[in-house]
């Protein structure tokens, strides 16, 4: 049985470490607001080389704390538009609506999953504050066209890391490249807790004094409380795990890089549409695999005759769900097409190389 992703033998992989870390924490007898987290936050601050990372509780709080402080500054207003993707995961949706923001759909570019710069500037209004990017799948989303756009129309670029922890765009970081950046430290991202984890980075200091502040209740003085805030905030025991496997996500990333590799240059099957490996290897840390097909059921199902997990990223679009009702009859033909196609294939630090070579041979022989 190939799993899609086997988290139990990605994290023992580092079990010594983990588990000393885990002992020493659980008998310091201080589990939030510690020293943990504050040297995990100087690693992912010299990691990102970002200037500023605030650990919090999950990703998706990483994105609304970004937004709230926003508001909080005055440099945001109910109403707002912000630019995402139509393709992403409903949590960069969640993190503008929750904050009385509006959401404005762009397709992305068919050929990488990713925004499309070109088709953003006929979406800019007045009131268009910010354009959120979405490294999906874990592929950089960046260029000097975007950062251009930004300026012209004074926009914030705010990232949605949760995917692309450890890419680069001509050697700057993810989460280092836009005016703040969401990760997720979901035990399934690249760089996983143990359980929900996230982190805010952002260039400007005054924004991260606020995020911080929001993310516990409002409050940078102990019982004085500047903002109506949140409780948002990391623990010691995720931040010594995290800080322990942030020594390894660049050879763990460097790893899937390599299947990633072996699966472009060797599934040859015409049914399937291969992602395109991009011209500068670090811009995409593989989150995720995906393939495309028009019978993707039957292929799904084939492959797992033969023993190997595959899922789709994602089945339904935002703007189709439920929860967006009054977003329902907007229509997004790429996005929808990407949604009724994709199938993601195994990838992770701990696949062999047989593993990788069944996957292959399963793809090219049905
Ligand atoms: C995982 C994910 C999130 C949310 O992160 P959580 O830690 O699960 O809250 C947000 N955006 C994207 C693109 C994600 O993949």
């Amino acid at each position: 049985m190939i799993k899609f992703l086997d988290l139990q033998k990605i994290n023992l992989q580092y079990q010594e470490e983990i588990e000393a870390k885990l002992l020493e924490t659980f008998r310091s007898g201080w589990y939030l607001l510690g020293n943990e987290v504050k040297n995990f936050e100087n690693h992912l601050s010299k990691y990102t080389g970002s200037p500023n990372a605030i650990g919090v509780a999950n990703g998706l709080d990483a994105l609304r704390l970004i937004f709230k402080s926003y508001l909080e500054l005055g440099q945001m207003k109910f109403g707002d538009e912000v630019i995402v993707p139509a393709n992403t995961y409903i949590a960069s949706l969640l993190a503008i609506t929750d904050n009385r923001l509006k959401p404005v759909f762009a397709e992305p570019d068919i050929e990488n999953y990713n925004l499309d710069v070109k088709k953003i500037e006929a979406l800019i209004t007045p009131k268009t504050k910010a354009i959120m990017v979405v490294h999906l799948y874990g592929q950089i989303c960046w260029s000097e066209e975007l950062e251009a756009l930004a300026k012209k129309h004074d926009l914030k670029i705010i990232e949605d890391n949760a995917q692309a922890i450890g890419a680069e765009w001509n050697g700057t970081k993810s989460g280092n490249l836009g005016d703040a950046a969401g990760f997720s430290f979901y035990p399934g991202k690249n760089l996983g807790a143990l359980g929900d984890a996230g982190a805010v980075t952002c260039k400007d200091e005054l924004l991260a004094k606020t995020i911080r502040a929001i993310a516990n209740y409002g409050s940078d003085e102990k019982y004085v409380n500047k903002y109506q805030g949140l409780n948002s905030r990391l623990d010691e025991i995720q931040a010594a795990v995290l800080d322990v496997k942030l020594k390894y996500i660049d050879a763990d990333n460097e790893k899937r890089r390599k299947i990633a590799e072996r699966y472009v240059s060797e599934i040859n099957n015409s049914k399937i549409t291969l992602p395109h490996l991009p011209t500068d290897p670090k811009a995409h840390v593989w989150h995720l695999f995906v393939i495309r097909t028009e019978n993707r059921k039957d292929i799904q199902d084939k492959l797992l005759e033969k023993g190997i997990q595959t899922l789709i990223h994602y089945p339904i679009p935002p703007h189709k769900q439920k929860a967006y009702k009054y977003y329902n009859n907007l229509s997004f033909p790429i996005t929808e097409k990407i949604h009724d196609e994709v199938v993601s294939l195994p990838v992770s630090p701990v696949m062999s190389e047989d593993e990788v070579s069944e996957v292959i041979s399963a793809l090219n022989s049905l």
